[in-house]
């Protein structure tokens, strides 16, 4: 039975009326990609990048960074994968790049920010990007990270342009380009909504610090609400809408994205089975209402308790 199991196809994310929910995994590394194929992924929402420039005090070659990106796409021809480029500072701080002495980090010289004014290591990692996309055959997606202002989208979105990046978006990870939506994917070709460090910055709680562990929930109504307008943004432009956060591996909060807007979802591997076996569970419709009770919660918990009440 269990090789049965094992041998049997993992359809596709999709709800109970048959609509496509692609399911994507979040990897930190290359050799995470064999097991997230056997696990289900569809292709890849969310890989960080971060890992080739932490273990070292300089940032490393346009050619150790194509062979990483080449050893990855390889694991995915024909499908999509989704590259962030460097996300540094706050909780991923590097020597080399950011300002050891920031009093909040957090809100410091980080992600986008850090590499616009350090550029020249954003057009390295381009390069490496679009020499590793014409040596394989996978649909490379390239996106930013922190990106807070539609200045700072049409600056990745062109830059990455000039390299050749044919599909070039931007993360959703501060409310301000959340609420600006609309104006976001009027000039990049996708979004991705990070909920991990949406909701550090909606609720003002440092996601690293325990003592306000309490307050990084993205079931927070206010988080839901501002996931709507990205979700509502992507609909009046055409545009996809991912979500690439811890909360898309939450199967109830998963059919909750959906129902806000979200066309695909993408998360740690091991949590691909149980997602994708409650979203066929609902129709879009469903989601919707579901979607609909957890907003009108006045916190976290009521957010939660709606939805299940909702999806029973
Ligand atoms: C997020 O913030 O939700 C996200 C996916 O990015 P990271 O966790 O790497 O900051
Ligand atoms: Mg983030």
């Amino acid at each position: 039975a269990r090789a049965a199991a094992a041998s049997a196809p993992i359809t596709d994310g999709a709800l109970a009326d048959g609509a496509a929910i692609p399911l994507l995994a979040n990897l930190g590394k290359p050799e995470g990609a064999e097991e997230a194929v056997e696990l289900g992924a569809e292709g890849v929402g969310l890989f960080r990048t971060e890992f080739l420039f932490l273990s070292s005090n300089q940032a490393p070659t346009v050619e150790q960074q194509r062979e990483s990106y080449i050893r990855l796409l390889s694991a995915f021809p024909g499908k999509k994968v989704v590259v962030r480029v460097l996300d540094a500072g706050a909780d991923k701080p590097l020597a080399f790049l950011n300002d050891a002495h920031e009093e909040n980090p957090a809100l410091g010289l980080r992600g986008i920010r850090a590499l616009q004014a350090s550029e020249d290591i954003l057009r390295e990692q381009l390069t490496a990007l679009a020499e590793a996309d014409a040596a394989t055959d996978a649909d490379l997606w390239v996106m930013a990270p922190m990106v807070a202002t539609v200045a700072e989208t049409e600056y990745f979105v062109d830059l990455a342009r000039d390299y050749g990046i044919k599909t070039a978006g931007v993360m959703v990870e501060v409310p301000s380009s959340a609420l600006l939506a609309d104006r976001v994917l009027a000039h990049a070709d996708f979004a991705s909504i990070g909920t991990n460090d949406l909701t550090q910055y909606t609720m003002a709680a440092d996601r690293l610090l325990g003592s306000v562990a309490s307050f990084q929930d993205p079931w927070h109504p206010a988080v839901l609400r501002l996931i709507r307008e990205v979700g509502a943004a992507g609909r009046e432009t055409g545009k996809p809408v991912g979500i690439c956060g811890e909360a898309a591996a939450d199967p109830l909060l998963a059919v909750v994205l959906v129902g806000l807007g979200a066309t695909s979802l993408s998360m740690a591997p091991t949590a691909l089975a149980d997602v994708r076996a409650t979203l066929l569970q609902h129709t879009l419709d469903d989601a919707k209402a579901i979607a609909e009770a957890a907003l009108a919660a006045n916190d976290a918990a009521g957010a939660r308790a709606a939805a299940q009440a909702a999806a029973t």
